[in-house]
């Protein structure tokens, strides 16, 4: 039987809409949510990114505002426009869009952020925070993979969990997540003996490595949860039919959309787990419509998060925001 497929566009549409209402309750009180988003220069990709963000924050009710300093800003121009965000009380996030040209120095900027504005989750205090389990400010694509189960009525608690890839966007605080929900977690990556063997004893397998398909059928136990975090863009047409050639239960209708648009664009969104697990696999997540979605999701929720975690308001779980 084919794997159950996790909805992730309808899971991240249910966490914005309960942010939504929460934003309206607080706006209603006199306390507007607000996100500002540092964007240096021209990256394309990057600039799709943060209208996606602005618009859910427009969508959220979320204020929002865009800085936008030209790709010759400095570090020291770029600390201050920091330190100017974490003075101003109506800002409870301040993200910034990451790669910054080569010649800033990020891991200053990212430093520079008030961790009690740091909606991203990646400031030392806030990994700190996650790691003893104190309210702070989690990374966004790990938290929805956590919702993405939880909604899912997957068990965590006392399951094997393995996670390929230990970065600290992704890898790390996802392990993290996972440990503090009682999971028996192994966390793996390119020195990792045996990963097919490594893999196939997780009753939850998350992918977050960035190689196009690399998890096949051979690094899944049968009647596991594999989520996909992986958005590999595949050019290649042998490689195109390698991941969607086949004739296993996934290739479907989606892929026949799929194969038209490669074929009018010459590129496709792919994930790392190759299609063919899900023929093996009990749920799945696919890409796109998985992982993906609940990402801004997230920053919506860490972004009221953060303006109630900083006037000392209760925090309630997601699911009631
Ligand atoms: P990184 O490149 O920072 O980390 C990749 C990890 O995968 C590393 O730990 C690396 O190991 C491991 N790895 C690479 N090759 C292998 C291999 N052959 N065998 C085992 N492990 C391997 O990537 P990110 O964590 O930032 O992102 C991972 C994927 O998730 C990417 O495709 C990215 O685009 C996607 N992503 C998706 C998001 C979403 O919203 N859906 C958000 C963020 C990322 P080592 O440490 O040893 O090098």
């Amino acid at each position: 039987m084919p794997a159950r497929i996790l909805e992730g566009t309808k899971i991240a549409s249910d966490i914005r809409s309960e942010v939504a209402a929460e934003v309206k309750t607080m706006t209603a009180a006199g306390v507007r949510p607000g996100l500002a988003v540092i964007l240096v220069g021209h990256n394309p990709a990057s600039e799709i990114y943060v209208r996606g963000k602005v618009k859910a924050c427009e969508e959220a009710g979320v204020y929002s505002e865009q800085h936008t300093p030209p790709e010759t800003a400095t570090t020291a121009e770029l600390l201050a426009l920091v330190e100017d965000l974490n003075r101003r009380d109506e800002i409870d996030g301040i993200l910034v869009q990451l790669p910054l040209p080569p010649h800033v120095d990020s891991k200053r900027i990212l430093m520079a952020v008030d961790p009690a504005k740091d909606v991203d989750g990646f400031h030392p205090v806030n990994v700190g925070f996650l790691s003893t389990q104190r309210p702070g400010l989690v990374p966004c694509t790990p938290a929805g993979i956590i919702e993405i189960l939880k909604r899912s009525n997957i068990p965590i608690a006392g399951q094997e969990a393995v996670v390929v890839g230990r970065s600290d966007i992704v890898g790390k605080p996802a392990a993290m997540l996972l440990l503090n929900a009682n999971a028996t977690v192994t966390v793996c990556h390119s020195k990792t003996h045996d990963l097919p063997g490594v893999c196939r004893r997780a009753d939850i397998l998350i992918a977050a490595i960035g190689r196009a398909g690399m998890i096949t059928r051979d690094f899944v136990k049968p009647g596991a949860t594999v989520i996909d975090v992986g958005m590999n863009k595949v050019t290649d047409a042998a490689e195109f039919q390698r991941l969607f050639g086949g004739g296993w239960a996934g290739k479907s209708a989606s892929n026949a959309r799929r194969e038209e648009t490669f074929r009018s664009k010459g590129s496709t969104l792919a994930g790392d787990v190759h299609p063919e697990v899900a023929e093996v696999a009990g749920a799945l997540t696919l890409v796109p419509g998985g992982v993906g979605p609940l990402t801004i999701a997230m920053l919506m929720y860490n972004t009221v998060k953060a303006a109630k975690l900083r006037r000392g308001s209760r925090v309630p779980e997601l699911s009631r925001v």
